[in-house]
């Protein structure tokens, strides 16, 4: 949901002539990669170097001149991102190094809240629903964020 959101955003930010079904499409075979889940413990498609390759694929298909194929590219980076910043954002995280690394990256569970006594707190996990600033609320707002440069970037190209 994340990612059709954000991809939708770019899509209509940029003006790009894409039907909404080629934007659905984009969205779904960004979630494909939860094939990962099943099988690999997300190891193989769930990791930076997936991001790389799509990013690189879209730089190639812009030396290329090949402007549709950049564009789905690029759509394709920014939802698959949307798509690893959410699987990160709870449970046990993600191998992002892998085959580097093993480690687990997850965002941190804990925010910035109010207590009952009014006084700003720093609070853990049980208690985020009580928070004011979550560290995947700031997250998110990166990943929007970083859509609306990209879209400022087209502006003024
Ligand atoms: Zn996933």
């Amino acid at each position: 949901m994340l990612s059709l959101a954000g991809g939708y955003i770019l899509v209509k930010g940029m003006r790009l002539d894409y039907k909404i079904w080629t934007v659905i499409l984009l969205a779904l075979l960004s979630v494909l990669i939860d094939e990962d889940h099943f099988w690999f413990q997300r190891l193989y498609l769930h990791n930076i170097f997936i991001v790389t390759a799509l990013a690189l694929a879209t730089l190639a298909f812009y030396l290329m001149k090949q402007e549709k194929a950049k564009g789905y590219a690029m759509i394709l980076t920014v939802m698959v991102i949307g798509h690893l910043l959410v699987d990160m954002s709870y449970g046990q995280g993600l191998h992002l190094m892998y085959p580097l690394s093993r480690d687990l990256y997850v965002l941190p569970q804990i925010g910035v809240g109010v207590n009952k006594d009014l006084q700003v707190e720093v609070a853990k996990s049980s208690s985020l629903t009580e928070c004011i600033i979550t560290p995947t609320g700031v997250v998110l707002a990166a990943y929007f964020g970083l859509i609306f440069a990209m879209i400022a970037a087209k502006k003024f190209q």
